[in-house]
């Protein structure tokens, strides 16, 4: 099957609902132009640097998501065209990405990542740390991010059950902070789900899959 083929598979099997994020990190422009020509107009990367080099030369009707761990530093690279961050887990980043959105006038929305796996390497916040971030004085001031759902990655394992109940975990906190309104928190996105487990995802409650080898082929980087 070739990326086009691919796409329509998993399109056909993802209610409209949800929204299908095509995971092109490490791979070439010349597949990415491929999805677009398909009609695929949200791409994620986790890279920076690899990000803007594919926004400047791919067309400008793209929604660019950065699905990867962000550090502070280097929000200014993307800043000016990032549509959304899935990935942040502090208060000191989104202060960040706030003063640099509005650089260029714009508000970026954000996903704040907990931690549902098991494994101590995955990034991400606790119920409680979210919970304080988003009821804390000063989120109210950063005119320039908007919180608009949550991301989570599950544990790396075969165990289906152990990754349902991550899943689970992360809408059922989901349910409990939407209930939280600000200005500029408005919640309505769970980004869960990969290549190997999105149909697992939506089942649990995924609004957004980020799906990439079972697009683009797998990656040997
Ligand atoms: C790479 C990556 C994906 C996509 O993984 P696949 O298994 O290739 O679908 C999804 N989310 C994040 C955060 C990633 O880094």
């Amino acid at each position: 099957m070739n990326i086009q083929q691919k796409l329509e598979k998993i399109k056909s099997t993802i209610p409209a609902q949800v929204t299908l994020v095509a995971v092109s990190k490490t791979k070439p422009i010349s597949q990415l132009m491929d999805a677009y020509h398909a009609g695929q107009r949200i791409f994620g990367e986790n890279k920076i640097q690899e990000m803007v080099e594919k926004q400047e030369q791919m067309p400008k009707d793209i929604h660019w998501h950065m699905i990867g761990h962000l550090q502070s530093n280097k929000v200014k690279y993307i800043a000016a065209f990032v549509s959304l961050i899935h990935g942040v887990d502090s208060l000191k980043l989104l202060k960040e990405i706030n003063k640099q959105a509005k650089k260029h006038n714009r508000v970026i929305n954000c996903l704040l990542q907990i931690k549902i796996a098991s494994e101590t390497s995955k990034f991400g916040m606790s119920v409680t740390e979210a919970l304080a971030l988003m009821q804390s004085e000063l989120i109210s001031e950063l005119e320039h991010i908007k919180i608009t759902g949550l991301m989570g990655m599950a544990t790396f394992t075969d165990d289906t059950i152990q990754i349902e109940k991550e899943f689970k975990y992360l809408t059922t906190t989901y349910n409990k902070l939407k209930e939280i309104k600000a200005p500029n928190i408005n919640l309505e996105t769970i980004s869960m789900g990969m290549s190997g487990d999105y149909l697992l995802a939506i089942k649990c409650g995924s609004t957004m899959v980020r799906v990439g080898s079972s697009i683009f082929g797998s990656r040997n980087l």
